[in-house]
C-alpha cells in the first residue's frame, strides 16, 4: 500500500529522522525506515532504550543549561522531527522567554517542525545541513533570533556521528564553537566504538557501522578521544564524556540500557 507523504518527501528513500522516530514510538515513518529499524534492533536489541536515554539527556542537559547556566537562546543541530519534550518546551517551561531555533536537513522534519512551532514566535524551524556550517550561521533568520554576542545552548545530539569523516567534523566543529560567547555550552551526543576495552560494544559499532553505511550512507562509531576533541577547548562539565544513560542519571531511571551501554557517549562542555 502507498503510504502519504508530505510535499517534497520521497517515501521510497530512507531517512535517519524517521528511523530513530520509529525507535520512539512516533508514527512519522515508512516501510522503508522500518525495516532498517528492525535490522539494527537485530544488531543491538536495546537500541530503543537508547532512543529514550538520548531524550532523557536532551532534557537534562539544557534543563542544566536553562535552570542553572542561566542560558536563554538554544540552536538545536539535527532537531529530528518533532516528539515528547522538544527543546522549547523544555527550555520555555524554565524560562518563558527562551529562544530556539531548530536545524535539519530533512525535508519530513521540516514539514512537521513548521506545523508544530507555527504561533511560536520564540521558537523557529530553519532548514540547513550541519556539514555546511557557515551557511546556518549566516542565515538570517538564525542572526535575528540569536545573539551570539551572549552564552548559546548548542545542541549537537546525535547528529554529529551522520557527518562521514570525509566531510571534515572537526572543522565543522570549529565553526561552530567558533561563534561561542564565554558561558555558553554545547552537548554533544555521539556513537561511540569503546575498542578492546569493551569487545562485545565494539562488535556491534562494527557491525551497526557496516549495516547503517550500506542503508543509509552515514553512521560513524568514533573512538573517546574523536568525539572529546569535537568539544576543542570548552571544558566539561560533571560527570564529563560518560555513556548516554549514565549523565547525571538519577535513582527513579528506568532506562535499561545495558547491551549498548558503551556504544555511545554523551557530554557538555562549557566555554570558559
Ligand atoms: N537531535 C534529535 C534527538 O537527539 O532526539 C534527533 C536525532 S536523529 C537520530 C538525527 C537527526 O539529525 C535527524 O533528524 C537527521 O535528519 C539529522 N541530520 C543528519 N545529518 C544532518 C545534517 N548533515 N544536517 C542537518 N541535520 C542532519
Amino acid at each position: 500500500m502507498e503510504e502519504w507523504a508530505p510535499p517534497g518527501v520521497d517515501p521510497t528513500k530512507p531517512s535517519i529522522a524517521r528511523v530513530y522516530d520509529y525507535f520512539l514510538g512516533g508514527k512519522n515513518n515508512y516501510e522503508v525506515d522500518r525495516k532498517i529499524a528492525e535490522e539494527a534492533l537485530r544488531i543491538a536489541p536495546d537500541a530503543r532504550e537508547a532512543g529514550r536515554a538520548n531524550r532523557t539527556f536532551l532534557r537534562r542537559a539544557v534543563q542544566h543549561m536553562a535552570a542553572e547556566a542561566g542560558i536563554r537562546q538554544f540552536l538545536d543541530l539535527g532537531s529530528g522531527l518533532p516528539t515528547q519534550g522538544n527543546v522549547h518546551e523544555i527550555a520555555q517551561a524554565v524560562s518563558p522567554d527562551a529562544r530556539v531555533v531548530y536545524v535539519d536537513h530533512d525535508p519530513t522534519v521540516q514539514a512537521h517542525g513548521r506545523a508544530l512551532l507555527a504561533g511560536n514566535d520564540r521558537a523557529t524551524f530553519v532548514p540547513g545541513d550541519v556539514r555546511r556550517p557557515a551557511e546556518i550561521l549566516d542565515d538570517p533568520e538564525v542572526r535575528a533570533r540569536l545573539d551570539f554576542g551572549r552564552p548559546l545552548g548548542l545542541l549537537l545530539v546525535s547528529v554529529l556521528h551522520h557527518v562521514n569523516d570525509d566531510e571534515d567534523p572537526s572543522g565543522v566543529m570549529a565553526t561552530f564553537r567558533s561563534v561561542l560567547a564565554p558561558g555558553s555550552h554545547l552537548a554533544i551526543v555521539h556513537f561511540h566504538n569503546p575498542g578492546d576495552e569493551h569487545p562485545e560494544a565494539s562488535r556491534i559499532a562494527v557491525e551497526a557501522e557496516r549495516s547503517f553505511n550500506q542503508s543509509l550512507g552515514t553512521g560513524r562509531w568514533r573512538t573517546r578521544a574523536e568525539i572529546i576533541s569535537y568539544f576543542g577547548d570548552l571544558e566539561l562539565i560533571e560527570p564529563g564524556l560518560v555513556p548516554l544513560a549514565d549523565w547525571r542519571s538519577e535513582p527513579g531511571d528506568l532506562i535499561r540500557q545495558d547491551l549498548t551501554r558503551y556504544n555511545v557517549l554523551a557530554g557538555v562542555g562549557r566555554k570558559r
